[in-house]
C-alpha cells in the first residue's frame, strides 16, 4: 500500500478528518508534490536541533487538531534566524494556541524551511456532489479571496487543461514577469496540478484539498501549507 494511503487510514482510524499539516504534506511528497522540508519537534531542544538540520531560517507551526487555520491562532512564526528565536517562538505559539483554545490538544511544532518570498498561488481540489473530484488554481492573496480569480476543472486533468487553468486567469500577467518579478516557472505550476489530480483521483475519500499557498518561483515551486480534509 502507498504511503499516502497508510496516512490517510491512520487518521480514519483515529476518528480524525482533518490531515494535520504534516500528515497533509506527507500525502502530497508522495505525489511528487514539492513541499518544504519538516520536521515536527516536542520539545524546545529538538525544534533547536532540527533547524540546524533544516537550516536557517526557518518557521514554526502548531501540529494540533484543533486548530485549522493556524495563523488565526497565533500559531505561525516565520523567518527565525537563531536558536534563540527558535525558543522564543515555540514558547510563543504554545502560549498563544493556549489563549486561543485552552482545551487545543498539542501534537507538536513544526519545524520547516522558510521559502524565499514569491508570487502566491493557490492550488485545491473538491470533490463535488454533482462532478465528483475538481482541480482548482488561483493566485494568492485578493485574487481569490476578493476577486473570485479561479479556474476549476474536473479531475482527471490534461497537461493541457492544466495550462489552460493557468493562462486563462485575469491575473495570469502576474505570472509571466512584471515591473522587479521574475516570470513564474508555468511547468513547474502545471507538474503541481496534474499530481493534484492524480492524488484526489486515487484517494477518492477526499473532499479537500487546499495548498495555500504554493510559492511560484523562476525555477520550481514549493508547497507552504497543505490542508486536506476527508469525507
Ligand atoms: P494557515 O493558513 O493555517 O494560517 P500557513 O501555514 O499558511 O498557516 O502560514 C501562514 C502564512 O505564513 C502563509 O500564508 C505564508 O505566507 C507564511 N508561511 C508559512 N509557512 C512558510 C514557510 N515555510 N516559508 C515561508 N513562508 C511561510
Ligand atoms: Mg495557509
Amino acid at each position: 500500500m502507498r504511503l499516502s494511503q497508510k496516512i490517510i487510514n491512520q487518521v480514519k482510524r483515529e476518528g480524525r478528518l482533518v490531515l494535520l499539516e504534516p500528515e497533509a504534506k506527507q500525502v502530497c511528497m508522495d505525489y511528487g508534490i514539492p513541499v518544504t522540508r519538516f520536521k515536527v519537534a516536542s520539545s524546545v531542544a529538538e525544534a533547536a536541533q532540527y533547524a540546524v538540520e533544516i537550516g536557517y531560517p526557518v518557521v514554526l507551526k502548531i501540529v494540533s487538531p484543533d486548530v485549522i487555520h493556524k495563523s488565526d491562532a497565533g500559531g505561525v512564526m516565520v523567518n527565525l534566524q537563531t536558536a534563540a528565536d527558535v525558543q522564543n517562538a515555540y514558547q510563543k505559539i504554545l502560549e498563544n494556541v493556549k489563549n486561543y483554545n485552552a482545551n487545543a490538544k498539542i501534537v507538536g511544532i513544526l519545524v520547516q524551511e522558510m521559502a524565499p518570498q514569491s508570487t502566491e498561488t493557490i492550488v485545491g481540489a473538491i470533490k463535488d456532489p454533482q462532478f465528483g473530484q475538481t482541480v482548482m488554481f488561483g493566485l494568492g492573496g485578493i485574487f481569490v479571496e476578493v476577486l473570485k480569480d479561479v479556474s476549476f476543472r474536473i479531475a482527471p486533468i490534461t497537461a493541457d487543461d492544466a495550462k489552460e487553468m493557468i493562462t486563462q486567469l485575469k491575473a495570469y500577467p502576474l505570472l509571466t514577469g512584471f515591473r522587479n518579478t521574475p516570470p513564474a516557472d508555468i511547468d513547474a505550476l502545471v507538474a503541481i496540478l496534474l499530481s493534484v489530480s492524480r492524488l484526489v483521483m486515487e484517494n477518492p475519500e477526499i473532499k479537500e484539498l487546499d495548498l495555500n499557498p504554493v510559492l511560484a518561483y523562476q525555477k520550481g515551486a514549493k508547497t507552504v501549507d497543505a490542508r486536506i480534509i476527508l469525507e
